[in-house]
């Protein structure tokens, strides 16, 4: 699934989340994930690799328009 963000095209996939125990933290709201469902978003153009991958909170990636992130998204 692609999705458009600054200026941008993303891709976003949803993820379970479970037994993932890797710490990530949200660009939106700068919180972890604790192993709960949210989406994984990188760059649909360029040299996107695993470093530009973001976990994002369902709810922060669909406000992200309205409440822009905190943190770096990219
Ligand atoms: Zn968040």
């Amino acid at each position: 699934m692609r999705q458009p963000y600054a200026g941008s095209q993303w891709f976003v996939r949803r993820v379970a989340g479970a037994g993932s125990g890797a710490p990530y933290r949200c660009p939106g709201c700068q919180q972890q994930l604790g192993g709960i469902p949210h989406v994984v978003v990188w760059p649909a153009e360029g040299i996107g690799g695993l470093e530009d991958r973001r976990h994002w909170h369902l709810a922060c990636w669909a406000h992200r328009e309205t409440r822009p992130p905190r943190g770096s998204y990219r």
